[in-house]
């Protein structure tokens, strides 16, 4: 099976999957979450299946 696996980032604070890459000086890159204002390294990843197959 060929399945397309799609990363998704959601916002640990609110859940919501609006993040954005920020990149950061010193302390390297951060996320920013368009809906809490959240700004953090630790984010939550899901795997996500691009296509879903009929049955
Ligand atoms: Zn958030």
């Amino acid at each position: 099976m060929n399945q397309k696996i799609k990363k998704i980032l959601i916002c640990p604070q609110c859940g919501s999957s609006d993040l954005y890459y920020e990149s950061g000086l010193l302390t390297g890159y951060k996320y920013h979450c368009k809906r809490c204002n959240y700004i953090g390294s630790f984010v939550i990843e899901i795997d996500l299946p691009l296509e879903q197959e009929k049955k």
